[in-house]
């Protein structure tokens, strides 16, 4: 999970969703501010889901 820096504004987003964004990252400029290898409590902005999944 990688925290991004996009014009609207901090994305996590995981790696799986990020080659979804490839275009976005290239043509807007996004950068990586933060990465974070696994913090149950993040969340994934385009899939919703965490880097570790939690079962209760
Ligand atoms: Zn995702």
């Amino acid at each position: 999970m990688k925290l991004w820096v996009t014009p609207q504004g901090d994305r996590w987003i995981c790696d799986e969703c990020q080659v979804n964004f490839e275009k976005e990252i290239k043509t807007e400029g996004w950068r990586v501010a933060f990465e974070e290898k696994s913090n149950a409590m993040l969340r994934c902005f385009a899939c919703k889901h965490g880097d570790v999944e939690l079962f209760d």
